[in-house]
């Protein structure tokens, strides 16, 4: 049976980067897929272009669009239009790109990668991990790397994360061509979904849009506002199917570590409670988690705890405010369109937000103030 330092459970975007910083520091790693490769993932590849410093390769293939304005309506009227000037700072990439250009570096590398393949049991055998997938293979290695995504199963087992995980509902849809949304725009569009709303991202020929809820459990099912939204953003006719996910979000400070364990990714509860961002925290905790095991194995530390310690310190603290902020929000919407977006100082705060250049603890405490004095009157 053949024995790995690292093993990965799941090769989405979080997987193949902890991949590949790993391998970049001489590791030998197996990832576990359960997934052949897919030529669609819903995710609408909006990414802040500062978290190129997480990647140890150059990921430009991947980016189709580079932003420079970002559009607001309400209910598809008032043309609110932020201005990212200066270097482009927010990049909408293809995700099925961006991920393959991780994997194939790593394989590169000297990763293996197992697809279609489901684990199903994972035990403790002196002192290292027995993984057993659903064809009856074993697998053993020194850490596991649990990176399942917004469904995982592996998290709970090993107790990472929220108890109670809390999920977003998301719908989403790509269209051929953009629409009436110029190539160099995202469009964000409040006030038709309720306790959320919705966002167009232009690739090269496409445009990705989605919908998502973020309180009280919001459904996505009432046919005729989603095809408003959609709409909305120039299609008169589309017959594809909108595809549902959950997205698993920040709820909480908790260990995402244990002993010679960790969780990356969504399957941390790491995206984003207010705008459903998870490709800035999958690479941030997928650096970190190569950086903690690497000092593990080569003896500085003895446990992987700093790893909770540098994600709650450098994600968790701004979601905490995102959270907040989301449930205000979210629950008084016109009034937070008003003071959130339409404000002098907001496109500016905007295209620091999405380039991650400020984060929401800088600008929550002010927000909140401004949004519970108003919607108390
Ligand atoms: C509609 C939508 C739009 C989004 N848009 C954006 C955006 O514009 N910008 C942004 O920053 N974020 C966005 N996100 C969030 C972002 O897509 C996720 O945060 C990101 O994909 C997380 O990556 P991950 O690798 O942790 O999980 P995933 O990409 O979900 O990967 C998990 C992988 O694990 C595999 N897997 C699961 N269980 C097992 C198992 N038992 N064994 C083996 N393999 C397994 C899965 O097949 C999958 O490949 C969006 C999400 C949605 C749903």
């Amino acid at each position: 049976m053949k024995g790995f330092d690292i093993i990965i459970i799941g090769g989405g975007l979080s997987g193949s980067s902890t991949a590949l910083n790993l391998s970049k520091k001489g590791y030998s790693v197996l990832v576990i897929e359960k997934e052949k490769i897919q030529n669609y993932k819903s995710c609408a590849g909006g990414m802040a272009s500062s978290m190129q410093k997480f990647i140890p390769i150059d990921i430009h293939d991947s980016i189709e669009s580079r932003i420079k304005n970002v559009e607001f309506r309400w209910k598809a009227s008032d043309n609110v239009i932020a201005d990212l000037s200066g270097e482009s700072p927010f990049w909408i990439i293809k995700r099925e790109k961006l991920d393959q250009l991780l994997l194939d570096e790593s394989l590169r590398n000297g990763v293996q990668i197992k697809r279609q393949l489901l684990v199903v049991k994972i035990t403790k055998l002196n002192d290292k991990w027995e993984i057993t997938c659903d064809n009856k293979m074993k697998y053993i290695s020194e850490f596991i790397v649990i990176a399942d995504g917004s469904q995982s199963k592996w998290a709970k087992y090993f107790n990472l994360g929220p108890k109670k995980p809390k999920f977003a509902n998301t719908v989403s849809i790509r269209l051929k061509g953009l629409g009436e949304i110029p190539k160099n725009a995202v469009r964000f569009e409040f006030g038709f979904i309720k306790y959320g709303f919705a966002w167009a991202f232009p690739l090269k020929e496409s445009l990705n849009i989605g919908l998502g809820t973020f309180i009280n459990n919001g459904l996505l099912e009432d046919q005729d506002i989603n095809n408003q939204v959609i709409r909305s953003f120039g299609f008169d006719d589309f017959s594809h199917k909108l595809i549902s996910k959950k997205l698993r979000i920040w709820n909480g400070f908790h260990s995402i570590n244990g002993e010679k364990v960790l969780a990356v990714g969504d399957a941390a509860s790491l995206c984003d409670p207010f705008l459903a961002e998870g490709i800035r925290p999958s690479l941030i905790s997928s650096f970190y988690a190569a950086e903690c095991i690497d000092q593990y194995l080569s003896g500085k530390v003895d446990d992987l705890n700093h790893y909770t310690t540098i994600i709650n310190n450098s994600w968790g603290r701004s979601m905490a405010w995102g959270r907040r902020i989301a449930q205000v929000f979210y629950r008084f919407p016109r009034t937070g369109y008003q003071l959130g977006i339409k404000r002098k100082t907001a496109p500016k705060r905007i295209a620091q937000i999405l380039s991650g250049e400020m984060s929401y603890e800088d600008i929550a405490k002010r927000v909140i103030r401004r949004l519970l004095t108003k919607s108390m009157i």
